[in-house]
């Protein structure tokens, strides 16, 4: 799935999340979000598929309605798997997760605009693209920094990068909803997070 990261965090999360292509939202057997980040949607085709495989259920529709000559059936908007599957503990290492843990800031000055991601030890210094070496950076401090390690630079970020659990993203998740979240969804997310004390 193609996830369009935006440098505004109020643009943000499942840009390509459009209410045009009737994506349906699809649940795990036991009623949660398949995965998080990014949400689990399919294409009303993908969907359509699925339920004729028997795979999901039904949990809820559109209003819209696809028709051939012998047949009409409304499209769905959240589907459950019939079978469970077991969610991975951590979250995909995307572009959208790194900024999502990282609250969408600049681990350097703050900015919270023009972002890009900076590698904490540098490529050329041997630094690895991973979890636990990329931060969220805006463009000047990424510039600034350069090919230098934080030490050289003079330049420490607000928190030491790590791979977050699904948890983590969601406490952050909260706080950038989605631009787009169709009404039969909300029953289904977030709800497990607002029990948190
Ligand atoms: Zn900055």
């Amino acid at each position: 799935m193609n996830v369009h990261v935006s440098a505004h965090a109020h643009q943000m999360p499942h840009a390509h999340v459009s209410p045009n292509g009737w994506p349906a939202l699809v649940l795990n057997a036991d009623f949660r979000p398949l995965s998080y980040y990014p949400l689990s949607l399919w294409s009303w085709q993908d969907t359509i598929k699925a339920v004729f495989l028997e795979r999901v259920n039904i949990v809820a529709h559109y209003d819209r309605a696809i028709h051939s000559p012998s047949f009409e059936m409304r499209l769905p908007s959240v589907v459950s798997l019939k079978s469970f599957v077991k969610p991975s503990a951590h979250p995909a290492f995307t572009r959208f997760n790194v900024f999502l843990r990282d609250r969408f800031l600049c681990q350097y000055c703050g900015a919270d605009h023009d972002l890009t991601f900076d590698h904490l030890i540098p490529r050329s210094r041997g630094g690895q693209t991973t979890w636990d070496n990329v931060i969220a950076a805006c463009s000047p401090c990424n510039l600034r920094k350069g090919s230098k390690t934080p030490h050289e630079a003079a330049m420490h970020p607000a928190h030491l990068p790590y791979q977050p659990t699904v948890q983590q993203l969601h406490r952050n998740g909260r706080m950038f909803p989605p631009n787009y979240l169709h009404d039969s969804w909300l029953d289904y997310l977030y709800w497990d997070t607002e029990l948190d004390p």
